[in-house]
């Protein structure tokens, strides 16, 4: 296994830029998912990895080894990178079992049949598919199938094993429970991965990091826990987890640490800048009390299951989101005690 490094890498297609010059670093044995809206970039950045697409600018590594610079235009091509790959498609030969498909990448590389069994009784174990080895893939289901997938790209003991979005065809349960199967995998073996995915929720379950990205940048690298208590912008703050994004002026930094104006009221803020513009409200800074100073309105009330989402604006004209344990009613009046909110710089 090895660290994955992309450098200065831009990728054009005619004259739109899919990705603008990102330089970032995929560790050793990390899970990372590729997060952002749809054209983000997020596949054209795999397909960089992966050597389908060769770059424009700049240059990438797998572990020490140069494997594409636009300069010298080098590209070393898919088969010779020894990544795995696992697309939403799962792409498996229809008129071969389980073991033969599993094991077919061997069989092209003339490995001898006894090698080639002990690896694919590995590949069929780590992915909860040995009881499955004679099945054909038309008798699968939908989660087995992508497991058999995942066994393939296993076999050839890839360096990194990427991932485009391969639970996008799968139910919601089969969805949730495949995750846990990434994940276990991942832990087993310790394997470089790198995951795309537009939703948000899959990338917080599974990924070590998170990579958020928007218009052909990663906007931010970050923990899920890092990404959604301290967002860096307006877009990653809105992109991850509810919450509210309001302006805030007059930000000072004394003995007490940081305070700002926000809805019309003085409060201590966290922040990492000097000068930040807006602050990130999520619902667990608003709690509901009479004796709150914040006044709000109730616009929308959404239940989610054990308790409410409430959609507010707030006195100062400022719209806000919080949760309540209650059923309240659209038009009530509520008051909201603050508790220090994620400043930033405005962006
Ligand atoms: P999605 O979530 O919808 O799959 P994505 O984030 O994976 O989106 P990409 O597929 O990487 O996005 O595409 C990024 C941008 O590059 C998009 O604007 C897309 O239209 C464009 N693009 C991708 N591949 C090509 C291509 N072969 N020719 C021209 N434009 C392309």
């Amino acid at each position: 296994m090895a660290e994955l490094t992309l450098s200065h890498v831009a990728k054009h297609f005619g004259d739109a830029a899919a990705l603008k010059s990102v330089s970032t670093t995929v560790r050793d044995g990390e899970f990372l998912a590729l997060l952002g809206p749809s054209g983000c970039g997020k596949s054209t950045l795999l397909r960089l990895l992966a050597g389908f697409e060769q770059p424009t600018e700049g240059r990438i590594h797998i572990g020490q080894r140069e494997v594409a610079n636009a300069a010298s235009r080098l590209n070393v091509p898919p088969e010779d990178r020894n990544i795995g790959f696992v697309f939403q498609s799962y792409a498996l030969w229809p008129h071969m079992n389980v073991r033969r498909n599993v094991g077919y990448p061997l069989e092209i590389r003339k490995l001898s049949k006894a090698d080639r069994d002990a690896r694919i009784d590995a590949a069929l174990s780590a992915t909860e598919l040995t009881p499955y080895g004679d099945r054909m893939p038309s008798d699968l289901s939908g989660g087995q199938r992508q497991r058999v997938a995942l066994a393939r790209c296993l076999v050839s003991d890839p360096t990194a094993v990427l991932l485009d979005e391969p639970l996008a065809n799968l139910d919601v349960a089969l969805r949730a429970s495949m995750q846990e199967v990434f994940s276990d995998f991942h832990r087993r073996t310790s394997a470089t991965m790198v995951y795309v995915t537009h939703d948000q929720a899959e990338a917080m379950a599974m990924a070590d990091r998170i990579a958020v990205m928007n218009q052909g940048v990663i906007v931010q690298l970050d923990t899920p826990e890092a990404l959604y208590t301290r967002p860096r912008s307006r877009f990653v703050a809105e992109f991850i987890g509810e919450g509210a994004v309001v302006p805030l002026t007059g930000a000072t930094h004394g003995d007490a640490g940081a305070e700002a104006t926000l809805l019309g009221m003085r409060l201590r803020v966290e922040t990492d800048t000097e000068h930040p513009a807006l602050a990130c409200l999520r619902p667990e800074n608003l709690r509901i009390t009479e004796t709150g100073d914040i006044r709000a309105r109730v616009e929308r009330v959404t239940y989610l299951g054990g308790r409410y989402r409430l959609d507010l604006t707030a006195a100062s004209g400022d719209a806000l989101v919080t949760q309540s344990a209650t059923r309240l009613q659209p038009g009530d009046q509520i008051g909201l005690a603050l508790s220090a909110p994620w400043a930033f710089a405005a962006a």
